[in-house]
């Protein structure tokens, strides 16, 4: 508790002194704030657009068709076939297209079958997906389900 009745003026003076000071370090401090949060924006930013381009790379294959979940298997080159070109319509690339092989969830009591396939040409990354329907005459139809356009080269 101070007393009025005795007033301490050298104190005040330097008391305000401390605080100016203070007030200057806490401006210094928010200014490195202020820039570190800047970094880390353009930071966060640039890994963001990393990731938006990786996703880019490879679009992703439909999890679903209607209420059929699909596991696919991995991505391998399709097997060369001698009646068909290999090269891309798209880009030109020479081949092959990257395959991939989707199997259907299987229903109770049921194998896992293969209803699904996938292509895509590894440079431009358009992408095919189709799903195979066995007809009454044994004959296997392609349903397409997705598909994705050719991306620009970067
Ligand atoms: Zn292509």
């Amino acid at each position: 508790m101070s007393n009025p009745a005795t007033p301490r003026p050298a104190k005040g003076a330097k008391s305000r002194d401390e605080t100016a000071e203070l007030r200057e370090r806490i401006e210094a401090l928010q200014t490195d704030i202020d820039l570190e949060n800047r970094y880390l924006r353009v930071e966060n930013e640039k890994l963001r657009g990393m990731v938006a381009a990786q996703q880019r790379f490879v679009p992703a294959l439909p999890r679903l068709d209607g209420a059929t979940s699909i596991t696919w298997r991995r991505w391998e080159p399709a097997p060369l076939m001698s009646h068909i070109d290999p090269a891309c319509e798209q880009c030109d690339h020479p081949g092959p297209q990257q395959m991939a092989i989707g199997l259907a969830a299987p229903r109770p009591g049921q194998q896992p079958l293969i209803r699904y396939q996938a292509s895509r040409c590894p440079a431009c990354q358009e992408m095919t997906v189709y799903r195979r329907d066995r007809a009454a005459n044994l004959r296997t139809t392609l349903t397409e389900i997705a598909y994705h356009p050719p991306q620009e080269q970067r």
